[in-house]
């Protein structure tokens, strides 16, 4: 079986590198097209996956765009669809992985015949996306032979926005659980944990693992902070992926105002998660808003790291609360404080509750069982 998968990022996000983990299992049987360049085909590259940057330009409507955006941007996407159609007559099916690539799919597979699966990593509502968006993608999702939605909580929000539940299919994210369990890890050069779990006496960090945007919510987990006692410390890892500086500002802004500037590093986007993890004391989750899937909350579980997530969306089906992590109401600062200094003041509770969360993901979320599991849907799909 032959698979075109077409995604609209250069970034990796939590899409592409659950894209990553897919794709390679088609290796040469595959092709990753893309609309932009960036970090997420030199990665696709390095680990030997056939990958094409299709677009001349990054296409210009976003999530929240109206009619009328959307309409401008058509001419620049018809040579696209073009090149996608006829790419698409050597592929068994065409595999769109982001909104996107689902428009510029949907229109190409109706030109080429061939068939169109969606994988929907998002949840279909107006927190996320413009009226106009969200019928926009529900209309053409429709029209594919599949639709593989990564958690419960973005399957219903795509029927409840009008998507057809007989198309639908839940499958989790998969991981690599080789890359996560090899216990302490060396974080790669340069070594710029300011605050270390193996080297900070008492002191104990609470490690973010996300792009820094407002609906992410860095702001509640330094909010929280000011709650909990002075010994713990917070890093934040990721970086503002799509643009949203002023809130990169904001959190600055905020620590400042709060006199947190000496417990909160920012570390940027990293590549070494799983090393970063095993040097955390805890790895929070922090979403104002329903969390599609949240591979992050995942991997903390993975790295036998206590993990504490917002109980929304996709989080409050990977974590049950107080048996292999905790959840708190989103936004609640207060509530999160509560738990961050429970968990620094019972290690030992929190130490067992990581080792059955960590024991939980790998069976739940194993690549190797993940990655049979769409294969066999998409030769359904195929046949
Ligand atoms: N991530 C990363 N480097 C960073 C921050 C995050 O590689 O500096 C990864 C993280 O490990 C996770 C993904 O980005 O695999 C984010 O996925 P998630 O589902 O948590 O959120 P999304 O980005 O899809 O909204």
């Amino acid at each position: 079986m032959k698979i075109l998968f077409l995604d609209q990022s250069g970034q990796l996000g939590g899409a592409e590198l659950c894209l990553i983990g897919l794709a390679k299992h088609y290796g040469n049987d595959c092709l990753v097209g893309l609309f932009a360049p960036g970090p997420f085909s030199q990665q696709l590259a390095a680990q030997q996956i056939p990958v094409e940057v299709l677009a001349a330009q990054p296409l210009n409507f976003q999530k929240q765009s109206g009619t009328l955006q959307a309409m401008k941007s058509l001419g620049q996407l018809w040579p696209l669809v073009q090149r996608v159609s006829r790419l698409s007559r050597e592929y068994d099916c065409i595999y769109a992985n982001t909104q996107k690539a689902l428009v510029v799919g949907a229109i190409a597979s109706r030109l080429s015949g061939k068939p169109l699966v969606y994988h929907l990593h998002d949840i279909i509502s107006s927190e996320h996306f413009s009226r106009f968006g969200q019928q926009v993608i529900v209309t053409l999702a429709n029209q594919a032979a599949l639709v593989i939605a990564n958690s419960l909580a973005s399957q219903s929000a795509f029927i409840a926005a009008g998507g057809r539940a007989e198309i639908t299919e839940v499958v989790y994210n998969g991981f690599d659980l080789a890359k996560y369990s090899a216990g302490e890890m060396a974080i790669a050069p340069p070594h710029s944990l300011k605050y270390d779990r193996l080297g900070a006496g008492d002191g104990f960090v609470v490690g973010h693992f996300s792009r820094l945007s407002p609906w992410k919510g860095q702001h509640v987990l330094i909010d929280a902070l000011q709650h909990c006692p002075p010994q713990i410390k917070i890093v934040l890892v990721g970086s503002a992926l799509f643009g949203e500086e002023s809130y990169v500002q904001q959190l600055h802004t905020q620590i400042e105002r709060l006199g947190l500037g000496d417990r909160v590093q920012f570390l940027g986007f990293r590549a070494d998660i799983p090393a970063i993890m095993s040097a955390c004391d805890l790895i929070a989750h922090t979403s104002t808003a329903a969390e599609p899937f949240g591979r992050v909350i995942v991997e903390g579980m993975l790295c036998d790291r206590p993990v504490v997530a917002a109980a929304a969306g996709g989080a409050v089906e990977i974590v049950r609360h107080s048996q292999t992590g905790w959840l708190t109401p989103p936004g609640d600062a207060r509530k999160l404080a509560e738990i961050i200094t429970t968990v620094y003041e019972q290690p030992e509770r929190a130490k067992a509750i990581a080792q059955r969360g960590q024991q939980e993901a790998q069976k739940r979320f194993d690549l190797k069982t993940i990655n049979p599991q769409i294969d066999t849907l998409l030769s359904a799909v195929v046949a």
